[in-house]
C-alpha cells in the first residue's frame, strides 16, 4: 500500500513542461504544431510519435494514464470522457458480431442497458446471478468472448474469484473485464491476479470532490491496441485536460480520503447492525463468511459505498426517511466529500426491482469525509422519524 500511496503523491511523472512547476501544467489545447514538413510527413510515414491531436494524445491525459497504470500494474492506461466511456469504448474494441457476453452479478446499470443493446450488432448477452464463482463457467458457449463483471457489485458488493475467473478465462480465450471502481487502484489490483482490464470511473473516488465525470481504461499493450485503434481514435469519447488534471489532483489524497473512509463506514455498519429496523447490509464486511474471504483475499481495504435494506419499507417510510436526513445528500454518484444516500425505489419502478432481485426498502449509501459521529447522529434520527408514525 505505502509503494500506491506513493505513486499518488509523487511528482515524479508530472514536471515534463516547461517551469518545473510542482503541479503538473494544463495544456488545454485542441491542436499541436508540427515543427516544418519533413516532420508532418515523418509522424504520418514512419508513426513518430508526436502531439498532434488532443482527441488522440495530451501530454496532461498522459500523467493521470500513467500514474493509474502504474498504481494497478498495467502496461498501458487509457483515459476516457466518463467511466461508460470508458466501458463502451472496450467493449466495443473487443466484440464483434456473433460473440457473446456474460455479465454477472448486480453490475452497474448503464453497463448492462450498453451490452444488452448490442444485440442490434449481433452481439448476444447473458446476465447471470451467481453465489459461486464457479457457476460463471457453466454459462460459457463456444461464442464466449468476453466476461464483465464488478467486484464488489453494485447494489450487493458480491465478491467474485478474480484468479478462478482469469485461469477458466485464459484457458478458453476468453476476454475478463472488470469494473473496479468501487476499490480505486489503491484498494484492489485485479491485472496482478491475471484479469485482462481494468476499468475506472473517474468520477468517483478517483476525482473525489463531485466535480467531474471521466473514466479510465487499463491493460497490457496488446489489448490496449484495439482500443487504440478503435474505440480511442474513432469514437471520440476523450477526457479533457482539465479534467485530467482535476483527476491527477484527486489522486494526490485519494490514501488518506480512503483510510478516513474506511474507518467511517465500518463505524457506521457497527452502528447499523445493531439497529432492529434494519434488516440487511450489503458490504464485503457484511455479505457472510465465504465473501469476507474473498474480500480477505483481494481488498487491500474498504470502500465506503454499501447498501442497507430498510425494515418493511413501504414508499411512506422511504420519502420520511431520506427527506428527514440531513447530511446525506440525495444525489446520484459517489466518491466525493459529501456522504448520499440513494432509495433503489424511484417511485415506479417495483417491477424493475422485483426483476433485479432487489428490494423495495434497499438504500445505496455513501459515506463521505463528515465526522462520522455526526453521520450516526443523523442516521438515528432519520430512522426514528421514519419508523414513528404518530
Ligand atoms: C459511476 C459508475 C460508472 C459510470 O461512470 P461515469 O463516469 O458516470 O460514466 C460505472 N461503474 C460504476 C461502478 C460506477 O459507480
Amino acid at each position: 500500500m505505502k509503494d500506491l500511496e506513493n505513486i499518488c503523491l509523487s511528482v515524479e511523472h508530472d514536471f515534463e513542461g516547461k517551469y518545473q512547476s510542482v503541479a503538473p501544467e494544463i495544456v488545454q489545447t485542441s491542436s499541436f504544431q508540427f515543427q516544418n514538413f519533413a516532420h508532418y510527413v515523418q509522424v504520418n510515414t514512419a508513426h513518430e510519435f508526436a502531439y498532434t491531436y488532443t482527441r488522440g494524445d495530451n501530454p496532461t491525459l498522459e500523467i493521470l494514464e500513467k500514474k493509474i497504470a502504474q498504481l494497478e500494474g498495467a502496461e498501458c492506461g487509457r483515459s476516457f470522457a466518463s467511466g461508460m466511456g470508458a466501458i463502451s469504448g472496450t467493449i466495443l474494441s473487443l466484440v464483434q458480431k456473433g460473440d457473446h457476453i456474460i455479465i454477472v452479478n448486480t453490475v452497474y446499470g448503464s453497463s448492462v442497458k450498453l451490452i444488452q443493446q448490442l444485440q442490434k450488432f449481433g452481439v448476444e448477452s447473458t446476465k447471470i446471478d451467481v453465489q459461486d464463482t464457479k457457476e460463471i463457467f457453466t454459462y460459457i458457449k463456444p461464442e464466449t468472448k468476453m466476461i464483465y463483471f464488478e467486484s464488489p457489485s453494485s447494489q450487493r458488493f458480491e465478491m467474485l474469484d478474480l484468479e478462478l475467473i482469469a485461469n477458466v478465462a485464459k484457458e478458453k480465450n476468453i476476454y475478463t473485464v472488470i469494473d473496479n471502481t468501487w476499490a480505486t487502484p489503491l484498494l484492489q489490483n485485479p491485472l496482478k491476479h491475471g484479469i485482462d482490464v481494468v476499468i475506472h470511473s473517474c468520477s468517483k473516488y478517483i476525482g473525489g470532490h463531485s466535480d467531474i465525470v471521466g473514466g479510465i481504461v487499463l491493460c497490457r499493450q496488446e489489448i490496449m491496441q484495439y482500443i487504440d485503434d478503435f474505440a480511442h481514435i474513432l469514437l471520440g469519447a476523450t477526457m479533457s485536460p482539465m479534467n485530467a488534471w482535476l483527476a491527477i489532483r484527486g489522486l494526490r489524497t485519494l490514501p488518506v480520503r480512503l483510510k478516513a473512509q474506511e474507518k467511517s463506514v465500518l463505524e457506521v455498519i457497527d452502528f447499523l447492525k445493531q439497529d432492529i429496523r434494519i434488516e440487511r447490509i450489503f458490504h464485503p464486511t457484511c455479505n457472510g463468511e465465504k465473501q469476507q474471504a474473498l474480500a480477505n483475499r483481494y481488498l487491500k481495504g474498504y470502500g465506503s459505498l454499501l447498501g442497507v435494506v430498510l425494515k418493511d419499507a413501504s414508499p411512506d417510510v422511504i420519502e420520511r426517511f431520506v427527506d428527514a436526513l440531513h447530511h446525506f445528500t440525495l444525489a446520484y454518484s459517489w466518491g466525493g466529500f459529501e456522504s448520499l444516500i440513494l432509495p433503489v425505489f424511484k417511485g415506479n419502478n417495483q417491477a424493475e426491482l422485483k426483476q433485479r432481485g432487489l428490494a423495495m426498502g434497499q438504500l445505496r449509501m455513501y459515506i463521505g469525509l463528515e465526522e462520522t459521529e455526526i453521520l450516526i447522529d443523523d442516521l438515528k434520527q432519520a430512522l426514528d422519524y421514519a419508523y414513528n408514525k404518530d
